[in-house]
């Protein structure tokens, strides 16, 4: 049986075929739509049409997407408005007729990396990915840990530490997700961007801000300070209930070597004297971890109890 693997972002759409070893035979990618309800849902039956005519099966289905899924079965996401309030899972399963597996697309990257990634032969393993948002998922012995509420790993809305915040004279930023100081605002890409203007008050992209660092820019190294205290103090209350043998990191930022580098003693400067930061390893799959992580849960679709339930679908 093929499994197909949809990778639905902010921007793209990456669908890619696997078969039933999850190799991976074909792969594309088009742009999201992500005002319109109903041309989105259009888009991702075409796309399965499109993978059930190259292999003339009707193959299993895994979606990652970023958001939450509300505890009364609608979709949360900031990235495809468009899908915010609708009760995607079964609008999608009753549109292709066949169960899906959905899962948040980090927590699919998770996934993808322990089974089969850089956190493969670990047994407890967190997927982190630091791009344009901060967030993750934790999987044991292979096995995604899935919650009731789903919002596990969304460890970038743990509150910025007083002492770092009173330290630094850190602005008390509000999140996107509405709640005060989240640490996603300031370790995430744009939260760089932030942190450069509190201390020199231009405001640049995290990459003009990387090749100031190469340059020993003092303000440029003010800020990897800081994002170093922020983001290690955020691992090691990550560490403190979870305790992974590897945080595999992913994203934009995880490519910055002065962070991954320094990252360790950063973490155990938060952790109990003479205690070890979990392993830190950089993504092996890179972007190709999202559509692998979603067949992943695909393949287990058999296991799962997606349950086609026409009166909860969307009116659209
Ligand atoms: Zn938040």
């Amino acid at each position: 049986m093929a499994i197909y693997g949809l990778d639905i972002g902010g921007t793209k759409i990456e669908t890619a075929i696997f078969d039933h070893e999850l190799n991976m035979m074909k792969s594309w990618r088009i742009d999201t739509p992500t005002q319109n309800y109903q041309v989105f849902l259009d888009t991702v039956l075409k796309l399965v049409k499109q993978a059930d005519d190259y292999t003339s099966e009707r193959g299993n289905i895994g979606i990652g997407m970023p958001g939450l899924i509300t505890p009364d079965g609608r979709a949360l996401s900031a990235n495809i408005p468009c899908v915010t309030g609708k009760y995607i899972e079964e609008d999608l399963a009753t549109l292709l007729s066949r169960p899906i597996a959905l899962e948040n697309d980090t927590r699919c990257f998770a996934l993808s990396e322990a089974i089969s990634g850089a956190g493969k032969g670990h047994a407890r393993v967190f997927g982190a990915i630091i791009g344009t948002g901060a967030a993750g998922g934790f999987c044991h012995n292979g096995q995604l840990e899935v919650t009731a509420q789903g919002f596990a790993g969304e460890y970038g809305h743990i509150p910025l530490p007083a002492d770092i915040q009173a330290q630094y004279q850190l602005p008390v930023l509000k999140c996107g997700c509405g709640l005060m100081a989240c640490v996603e605002s300031y370790i995430a890409g744009p939260g760089i961007s932030r942190l450069y203007q509190h201390f020199n008050g231009e405001t640049i992209t995290p990459k003009e801000w990387g090749i100031r660092l190469k340059q020993n820019e003092g303000d440029a190294q003010q800020v990897l300070a800081c994002y170093l205290d922020i983001l290690g103090a955020t691992f090691a209350t990550l560490a403190k209930f979870l305790e992974p043998d590897v945080i595999v990191l992913g994203g934009g930022v995880s490519l910055v070597d002065e962070i991954v580098n320094n990252l360790s003693p950063a973490i155990e400067k938060y952790l109990f004297s003479g205690f070890r930061a979990p392993l830190l390893k950089r993504a092996l799959h890179g972007d190709s971890s999202g559509v692998r992580g979603a067949a992943l849960l695909g393949s287990t679709i058999n296991d799962r109890t997606t349950v086609l339930s026409k009166s909860k679908a969307s009116i659209y």
